[in-house]
């Protein structure tokens, strides 16, 4: 199956000059979407995962539906001010100023094996905040899984240390 065929390209969204990967057909398209869940859970088990941690928003469809079909457990990673009870805070710098992750305190016991799952890879810079996240509470961060890549925004070297898996490249 070609993802690209339920991947829309919509330039200058959010802001001009951005052009915009949207899933939305893939993921109401059965089909596309099973393929998609089926072949990032083929990558991940090839790890011994205990958690899968799903960034707001898109992480929230993937990985949950990821970490649903592997038989384990789904974290959500929320923006600030959106979990309840105590959280532990990670603040990242962005291209334009600063932003924040918050994830539930003891979400899990130090040492559990989690993988990232995400719609996209750009820059690299969320999953690089989650990563460093998770890694701060104890988290042996076994790989960062997306069904987009985008190639030449660096988002790979950026987070070199960890098993990067995509299923479409763009460039
Ligand atoms: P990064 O931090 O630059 O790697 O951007 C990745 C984050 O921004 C992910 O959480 C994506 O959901 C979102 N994102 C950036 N560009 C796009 C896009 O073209 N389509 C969908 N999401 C995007």
């Amino acid at each position: 199956m070609n993802l690209k065929d339920y991947i829309d390209i919509i330039e200058d969204f959010p802001t001009e000059g951005i052009s915009f990967k949207d899933i939305t057909k893939l993921a109401a398209n059965n089909e596309a979407f099973d393929y998609t869940i089926e072949e990032l859970k083929k990558e991940l088990e090839k790890e011994e995962i205990e958690y899968i941690i799903g960034p707001e928003a898109r992480g929230f469809l993937f990985g949950s539906a990821v970490a649903y079909a592997m038989g384990v457990g789904f974290i959500p990673v929320r923006k600030e001010g959106k979990l309840p009870g105590e959280v532990i805070s990670y603040t990242y710098k962005k291209e334009y100023g600063e932003d924040r992750l918050e994830i539930k305190k003891n979400a899990f016991k130090e040492g559990a094996k989690v993988a990232i799952v995400d719609d996209l890879l750009a820059t690299g810079g969320t999953v690089k905040a989650a990563t460093d996240l998770l890694k701060s509470m104890g988290a042996d961060v076994r790989a960062l899984a997306f069904v987009i890549e985008l190639t030449e925004l660096g988002g790979r070297e950026l987070n070199k240390d960890v098993d990067i898996i995509s299923l479409v490249k763009y460039p």
